[in-house]
């Protein structure tokens, strides 16, 4: 999947779902929403997917969640958006996860295969002296992206809906 969606589409998503329970203000996580990109600008230097996609970027935002006390709910909308982007790209090629103190890629692929008689399960993982697949060719928005941000949405306003009603039939 392309990568403007999977890395912050679908992680926003996810916290506005559950921004209720978690107490996350809906406006932080969407002007926050450019961390989840953010480690992709390590591509304009070499090696790609080092210098912003090693285990720096979860260790800063999780010890400024321990440590300032105050603004915890800001660390923790950055360190799960850093987090969700390392980990889809561990599953996607792989990353320098321990840049720059150990310069190996680190990768997983798990994937079930359907050809014409049977199903073959996939399970890779391992170190590599380079990345797999750096998703280069791949769309911005693919049509089947669209088609789960509009099933997205529309499950949205159905449980805008929802609440409303039930709001409503309180009072
Ligand atoms: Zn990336």
């Amino acid at each position: 999947m392309s990568s403007l969606f999977t890395h912050v589409f679908i992680p926003v998503a996810i916290l506005l779902i559950f921004s209720k329970e978690l107490k996350f203000d809906p406006r932080n996580i969407l002007i926050l929403s450019f961390f989840a990109l953010l480690p992709d600008a390590d591509a304009i230097f070499l090696p790609h997917r080092a210098m912003l996609h090693n285990i720096l970027m979860i260790v800063i935002p999780f010890l400024l969640f321990i440590l300032v006390k105050s603004k915890r709910e800001i660390f923790s909308i950055i360190f799960f958006f850093l987090a969700s982007h390392l980990l889809l790209d561990l599953f996607d090629g792989g990353i320098f996860l321990f840049y720059p103190f150990y310069d190996s890629v680190f990768f997983a692929r798990v994937e079930l295969l359907f050809t014409m008689e049977t199903i073959k399960p996939v399970l890779d993982y391992g170190i590599s002296d380079q990345i797999m697949n750096n998703g280069r060719g791949e769309p911005m928005i693919s049509s089947e992206n669209i088609v789960v941000a509009f099933l997205l949405m529309v499950f949205s306003v159905l449980v805008i809906i929802l609440r409303k009603m039930k709001r409503t039939s309180q009072t």
